[in-house]
């Protein structure tokens, strides 16, 4: 019963009527009475403060005053023409102004008659005025006030043409609340909502709309957010459950003697220790039985690739292959240069597989793998092929994660007959929070310590007039040994904004760094694979000096006698790409740099961009603060995470703490009550149903 009133269709509700239906369905997606019960304020505005003229300035956010009009007049041209009131309390006057409707406000506004104003300040000229306030009589407003705050609603522009405003809005919601308040049922069990002391859905939608005070407010935003944590954290558990029930995982009990001889006699150096807690934390999921899904976080030169071998070996002593996948050609070769050197004299069969691998050597690959010569294949998205078949494949590890979607992910499930374990590596640190979301169905292992002797990357901002200075910086370093990347945001050529692109600061590159005693070689996205390949062999082998590039070296390739990363036209890019970009520099023993250069002209937000890269190098730092200045759906994976991120309250990177709360009460339940059975869980499971039924915030695959 009371769900049919909440689908009823939003032109029946009294104020609305098909024309304003038809807009509200376009413009914020609201179709029955429901939706508009769950289109939420962005803000609320305190109405219950009265401020005194005396203390306002420019500064001041919206206020209210109370007072009287106490001149009226109109100035400017026939076609420029104002309205102004000057408005007076106890305590001073100020200037109302508006420059539409003058003829009919005129007509409203009495002189001996006191109103509420409502509005923001400005500073005009050297005065201080409210343009276009609010204007109640004080009688009127009095009835009227049915929350000292406010609700203020977000109104597109065709709203606003048609006098659908955030006033209407709440209007609006103030008839419907009335309609359908008792048809309002609960999304939570009553045991939860008595344990966190949560409002019931009724009043907390009330409350939100009609607040009737901070303390109230505050609680019923709590509950709605935790709600919204609270029922995808449900979602990604259950996928969890589900993957864990369907699938056995393979149980690698033994240390045989390929770690160990490994670990004895190759490695050249003592493991970090953060490195030893991740390969027991790794360790300890493939003894469990359950198939393990695992992310593992490390920032650029960690030493990720070193714990990628040694988990790949723990598969090779139990008799299971392994195989390591990266997203480019590049990458793909350079881990099997490196890992073949690791190996050398152990006696374990590495091949590589890529796009380009000849139709001969592939065949004899493909028997390698189903005969189980071949103990370890590194390769590219060839290797998850179909006709790529493997003996008895028990470990894949996904170099540099966010090329990879989930959908990939699961294809490589189905490579054995049980699932392989899966460790999925990403350089590009995330905050915890957006981890848990993002990867709410994955575990975390997380390096966070860099190898000793690491000299930090020295970072500073530079503005374009400075170029002459940083050429002779480079010619320095280059003159002694080390070689430079300069980096330019993508090849645009449609647009015709002050970017610098690739091609001119090739030339003007080429110009400042003359060949012979130079050689700079280029490389950008429409290249072919082969002519890419040719350029970066280049620079690899040092026979070229300069590498002018897009941002197609983000990720992952090893040049340690590169000491200098310039970056042109910062202000274009992330911080995370930025910080990706500087990573690649800072591999060897050499002092590195990583030079941004921008114009003056910069917005505040690209300021606090280029402030955050020289303060810190701090992956997670800046990931955290990636988070606060762009939002989560901006971040860089998240488009690949299948999860919708258009929360309608929660904001992930303030919202941590109700994360952690609403995934340990999802936990719980599901662990005490996995099919949701019980009496107090049943209504999150009828929940549940309607959720996958409107597909709401919900698109993952399981
Ligand atoms: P990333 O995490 O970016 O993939 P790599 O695995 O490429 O980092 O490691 C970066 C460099 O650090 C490599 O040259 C590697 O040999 C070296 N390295 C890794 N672990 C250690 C360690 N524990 N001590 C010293 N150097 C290490
Ligand atoms: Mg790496």
């Amino acid at each position: 019963m009371g769900e049919d009133l909440l689908t009823t269709n939003i032109s029946y509700l009294t104020g609305v009527g098909p024309k304003r239906a038809k807009i509200l369905n376009e413009e914020i997606q609201v179709y029955t009475y429901r939706d508009l019960l769950n289109y939420f304020p962005y803000k609320h505005i305190d109405r219950s403060k009265i401020y005194n003229i005396s203390e306002i300035d420019a500064n001041s956010a919206n206020i209210q005053l109370r007072g009287t009009i106490t001149g009226l007049r109109v100035t400017g041209e026939v076609y420029k023409q104002r309205l102004t009131a000057t408005f007076t309390d106890n305590t001073g006057s100020i200037e109302l102004v508006w420059f539409k409707g003058l003829k009919w406000i005129k007509e409203q506004l009495k002189t001996n008659k006191e109103y509420i104003v409502f509005g923001k300040p400005t500073l005009f000229g050297r005065k201080i005025n409210i343009v276009h306030p609010e204007l109640d009589p004080v009688e009127n407003s009095k009835n009227k006030l049915k929350s000292p705050l406010q609700a203020v609603y977000s109104i597109s522009e065709k709203m606003k043409k048609n006098f659908i405003t955030s006033r209407v809005i709440n209007k609006l919601q103030y008839t419907l609340i009335q309609k359908v308040y008792n048809a309002i049922e609960e999304t939570l069990p009553a045991s939860l909502l008595g344990e966190l002391k949560l409002p019931s859905l009724k009043i907390a939608l009330k409350e939100i709309h009609f607040p009737t005070n901070t303390n109230e407010l505050q609680k019923a935003i709590f509950r709605l957010k935790f709600e919204e944590l609270f029922y995808i954290q449900i979602q990604l558990l259950q996928s969890k459950i589900k993957r864990t029930r369907v699938f056995k995982g393979l149980v690698f009990s033994k240390v045989g003697s390929y770690l160990n001889d490994f670990y004895k006699h190759k490695i050249p150096f003592e493991l970090t220790n953060a490195q030893k807690r991740v390969i027991r934390e790794i360790r300890a999921d493939l003894g469990s039985g359950k198939q393990m899904n695992r992310l593992l976080q490390g920032d650029v030169g960690s030493g990720k690739t070193l714990v990628a071998l040694m988990v790949a070996l723990i598969a090779l002593d139990n008799n299971y292959q392994a195989s390591i996948m990266a997203p480019t050609e590049i990458l793909a070769k350079q881990h099997y240069e490196s890992i073949t050197e690791l190996l050398d004299g152990l006696d374990i069969r590495v091949e590589l597989l890529t796009g380009s691998s000849k139709v001969k050597h592939r065949r004899e690959l493909h028997e390698g793998l189903q005969s189980g010569d071949i103990q370890i294949l590194i390769g590219t998205h060839a290797l998850i092929e179909d006709n790529v078949i493997f003996k008895n494949l028990g470990m894949v590890i996904i170099d540099e994660q966010h090329r990879f979607g989930v959908a990939q992910r699961a294809k490589l499930w189905k490579k054995n007959v049980s699932p392989p374990h899966v460790l999925v590596m990403t350089a590009t640190p995330i905050p915890r929070t957006l981890a848990m979301t993002l990867y709410g169905d994955l575990d975390v292992s997380v390096i966070d310590e860099l190898p000793p002797g690491r000299k930090p990357i020295k970072t500073i901002h530079i503005f374009d007039s400075k170029r002459l200075k940083l050429f002779g910086f480079l010619k320095q370093e280059i003159d002694a040994g080390r070689q430079v990347y300069i980096v330019y945001p993508l090849i645009q050529e449609s647009e015709k904004m002050d970017y610098k692109d690739l091609e001119d600061g090739y030339a003007s590159i080429v110009r400042a760094f003359p060949p012979p005693k130079y050689t700079t070689v280029a490389v950008h996205g429409k290249m072919k694979a082969a002519e890419k390949d040719q350029a970066m062999k280049l620079f690899v082998e040092n026979k070229a000096q300069i590498l002018v590039a897009t941002t197609v070296i983000e990720v992952g390739v090893n040049v340690p006698n590169a000491s200098v990363m310039v970056i042109e036209s910062a202000e274009k890019f992330g911080l995370s790409q930025l910080h990706q970009l500087r990573g690649r520099v800072g591999r060897g023993s050499d002092q590195a740099w990583c030079v941004l250069t921008t114009s003056y002209k910069l917005s505040k937000e690209a300021k606090m961009r280029m402030k955050t890269m020289v303060a810190t190098s701090n992956g997670f730092e800046i990931a955290e603060a990636d988070l606060k200045l762009r939002g989560p759906g901006d971040m860089e994976g998240t488009q690949q995470s299948g999860i919708a991120f258009d929360f309608k309250l929660v904001n992930l990177a303030k919202d941590g703490n109700i994360l952690q709360i609403a995934a340990d009460k999802a936990n719980e339940i599901l662990k005490n009550d996995n099919k949701l059975e019980n009496k107090d869980n049943i209504v999150i499971q009828k929940h549940l149903a309607k959720i996958k039924k409107n597909k709401i915030n919900w698109g993952i695959i399981s």
